[in-house]
């Protein structure tokens, strides 16, 4: 097959390993930077260019966008859509996760365990956005941040009061989310691919640090799942109508809740903390389901 992994980066750790695996079971593999393709919006013959020339005969691509290039990224996803290639995650899915209140708002439309959370833009009413969530600790959220940046926690009601009015002058989308003590600074990474979690980590903050990003200096270790986490992180990734994902859990009193659903989950991580072949997996998904063709997104929202 001949397979593109859409990055802006070649020398990526996940780029690097997915070409690699590809390369592996005979595909034809190539990087392509989606920011320097250009397109024609046209029903007759829709292409995408790179470099001056059409980029022709792909079987799958594989999107990996960056969480600040998603406007452009998914233009291009969806264009080759268009063309009908097959896509490991599609266009509309990506979007839709990229946005945590539609990836929060759909989840709970699916009864998936979340920690309780509130939603703001211009509230007079802090107090009352404060008591929706049980009151302080509590966690506070940019909308469109990533690894860990714009996520704070309050840890009294004065301290949440006043970076709640600091977002507000900011004219910032924000969530407010009840704080999963529990999970004592680490969250669960499960890595799903088409229906199954095919591996599994859980990350620790760095010390005094309640962000287990790896980004913010968190550790991983392998984890051994529980069924009901394994079916949550499943469901959640199905109603993303993500094929591939990496669905963050937390271990709260409550049973797993889902903090984030990731579209272009790191294999760097994950692969090198379980030794399990991450990308042999998601080359195997592709070479299962591309040829069917044909799928497109189901879902309403
Ligand atoms: P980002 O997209 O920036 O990674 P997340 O929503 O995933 O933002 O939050 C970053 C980290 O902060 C999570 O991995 C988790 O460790 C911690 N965290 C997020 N929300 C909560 C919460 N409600 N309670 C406890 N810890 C949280
Ligand atoms: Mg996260």
């Amino acid at each position: 097959m001949k397979i593109a992994i859409l990055s802006q980066d070649p020398s990526l750790y996940s780029t690097k390993r997915l070409k690699e695996a590809g390369e592996k079971q005979g595909h034809e593999m190539r990087v392509i930077n989606y920011l320097r393709c250009y397109m024609n919006i046209t029903s007759l013959r829709p292409s995408v260019f790179y470099n001056g020339k059409p980029l022709e005969d792909f079987d799958a691509i594989i999107p990996r966008i960056g969480a600040s290039k998603t406007f452009y990224g998914t233009a291009v996803v969806r264009q080759f859509e268009v063309m009908g290639v097959f896509s490991m995650n599609e266009s509309q899915a990506i979007s839709r996760s990229r946005d945590k209140l539609r990836c929060l708002q759909i989840l709970a439309r699916e009864g998936i365990g979340l920690p309780v959370t509130g939603f703001a833009h211009a509230t007079q009413d802090i107090d009352g956005l404060i008591e929706i969530v049980g009151g302080a600790p509590l966690v506070i959220k940019l909308l469109e941040g990533t690894q860990g940046i714009g996520v704070v926690l309050a840890e009294t009601y004065q301290a949440a009061k006043s970076v709640i009015e600091a977002f507000r002058n900011l004219d910032a989308n924000i969530l407010v989310q009840e704080y999963i003590k529990e999970a004592q600074g680490s969250d669960i990474r499960c890595f799903v691919v088409s229906g199954k979690v095919i591996a599994a980590m859980k990350r620790q903050g760095a010390k005094g640090e309640f962000r287990s990003n790896l980004h913010r200096g968190g550790q991983a270790e392998q984890i051994r799942l529980t069924p009901e986490e394994r079916s949550t992180a499943v469901r959640a990734a199905k109603a993303m109508g993500l094929r591939v994902a990496g669905v963050d859990l937390l271990r709260s009193n409550h049973g797993p809740v889902v903090v984030e659903v990731n579209s272009s989950p790191g294999l760097e991580g994950i692969e090198t903390v379980t030794g399990i072949d991450v990308a042999g997996k998601i080359i195997e998904f592709i070479e299962k389901n591309a040829a069917v063709g044909a799928t497109r997104d189901r879902i309403q929202y």
